[in-house]
């Protein structure tokens, strides 16, 4: 593209909500043969809230105050039903919230865990076939099931919901039209990854992915199909949106990957990707 033809479009992208940070995205858009999306944040609101509990009340006291510390979307959904159930968090004394997995923390002493199986297995928990069971149901009805683990024991489960974006559907739909595949990646389970995946229509579906895991899937992908596009919010989305053709960042996602992508949805409106997909044809196509 001119550099001229690439102001044009930058212009044009800013007026639709678009920020381009580097003029080359438009033409490695134009040759982009598939859209990966990240789920939590990008095709969800990223606001789960818990939707059902198995758990003693002692049990959620400790949990909510694990999560307390955490900025993570579904920490924010503990703290926040704990609280409707008249629950105040306890002060930590050790946080480590861990990547695609969960947090690890000490409360009054006790070693308190909150995340999903990764976490579960991850701290060589028990894990009794009572509550298998019911994270299996949890899973099956597609909401993200979380264990509370507790001095090393499964102590509760927790179903967590988070409703798809506006426009996650209409989106999905036109980047197929405009003869994209789609994918989605996601840390979360397989149960509510497909249960996205399905309402939504995307092709293919990656999911209990590590943040490295999402830019191996990139990759892999690449080869398979050619150049790609990710969109994604979170900061274990950075790594898979550098190794993407072109990495689009949500603006309502984290400083990471907003420093991450080549373009940013200042407002996170998913109606602007296949705007920006028909401006970089408009923008190559002109120097033609
Ligand atoms: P996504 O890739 O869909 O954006 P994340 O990588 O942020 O999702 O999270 C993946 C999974 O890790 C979550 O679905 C959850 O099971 C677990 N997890 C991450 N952080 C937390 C937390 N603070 N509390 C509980 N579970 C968590
Ligand atoms: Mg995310």
């Amino acid at each position: 593209a001119t550099p001229m033809s690439i102001v044009v479009g930058v212009n044009k992208a800013a007026q639709d909500g678009i920020l381009i940070k580097r003029g080359e995205a438009f033409e490695r858009l134009n040759g982009v043969k598939v859209m990966a999306f990240d789920k939590t944040g990008t095709l969800t609101e990223g606001a789960p809230r818990v939707i059902k509990t198995i758990i003693d009340k002692e049990s959620l006291i400790l949990a909510a105050s694990a999560e307390y510390p955490s900025n993570h979307p579904l920490a924010k959904a503990i703290v926040n039903y704990a609280e409707s159930m008249g629950v105040k968090p306890i002060t930590v004394s050790e946080f480590n919230q861990l990547e695609g997995m969960g947090v690890i923390a000490v409360v009054n002493g006790r070693s308190v865990g909150v995340g999903n199986m990764k976490l579960v297995k991850g701290m060589e928990a028990y894990l009794s076939p009572e509550f298998r069971k019911l994270s299996e149901g949890i899973e099956s009805e597609g909401y993200t099931p979380l264990f509370v683990v507790i001095d090393g024991v499964v102590k509760g489960v927790l179903a967590v919901g988070d409703p798809l974006r506006v426009n996650a559907y209409e989106t999905v739909n036109e980047v197929k039209r405009l003869g994209l595949r789609t994918i989605m990646l996601t840390g979360d389970a397989e149960g509510p990854a497909h249960a996205v995946a399905e309402k939504l229509g995307i092709d293919d579906v990656y999911a209990d992915l590590m943040p490295d895991d999402k830019a191996r899937v990139i990759r892999e992908v690449k080869t398979k199909y050619g150049s790609v596009a990710m969109v994604g919010d979170g900061i274990n989305d950075a790594v898979a949106l550098n190794e993407a053709d072109v990495g689009i960042a949500m603006g309502t996602g984290s400083d990471v990957a907003k420093e991450a992508g080549d373009v940013v949805l200042v407002s996170g409106n998913l109606k602007a990707i296949p705007r920006l997909i028909r401006l970089s044809r408009t923008v190559v196509s002109n120097i033609k």
